[in-house]
């Protein structure tokens, strides 16, 4: 799982994250990741249980019964949700549920229709 960058001093490959700062177990040096670096912006992509790609305003429903967090209510699976918003996130779909009002839900736990 290393894509850390090689030690500046010595181009040890062995380096590894302690915290925020990135270490060389060879020669000691210590460094931090800069802002700047020409890492892209990866483009995240939301999937459904499926693997399916999701997309703003599809219509997915969930499938497995989920706790409404604050309430004793639970979405029933097959519950259908229209209009989806992808967000960044834990929970990564805003969407409207009727009978429950504004809700966040996780790609993991829906099934696009
Ligand atoms: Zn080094």
């Amino acid at each position: 799982m290393s894509n850390l960058p090689n030690c500046p001093k010595c181009q040890s490959e062995y380096t590894y994250e302690d915290g925020s700062l990135l270490v060389c177990p060879e020669c000691a040096h210590e460094w931090t990741l800069e802002s700047g670096a020409p890492e892209a912006e990866e483009q995240r992509t939301y999937k459904d249980a499926n693997g399916k790609i999701l997309t703003d305003g599809d219509t997915v429903t969930i499938i497995k019964d989920l706790k409404v967090k604050g309430s004793s209510s639970v979405l029933k699976v097959g519950t259908k949700v229209k209009n989806i918003r992808l967000v960044d996130g834990d929970h990564d779909i805003d969407c409207k549920i009727d009978g429950f009002g504004a809700m966040k839900l996780k790609s993991e736990f829906v099934k696009k229709v």
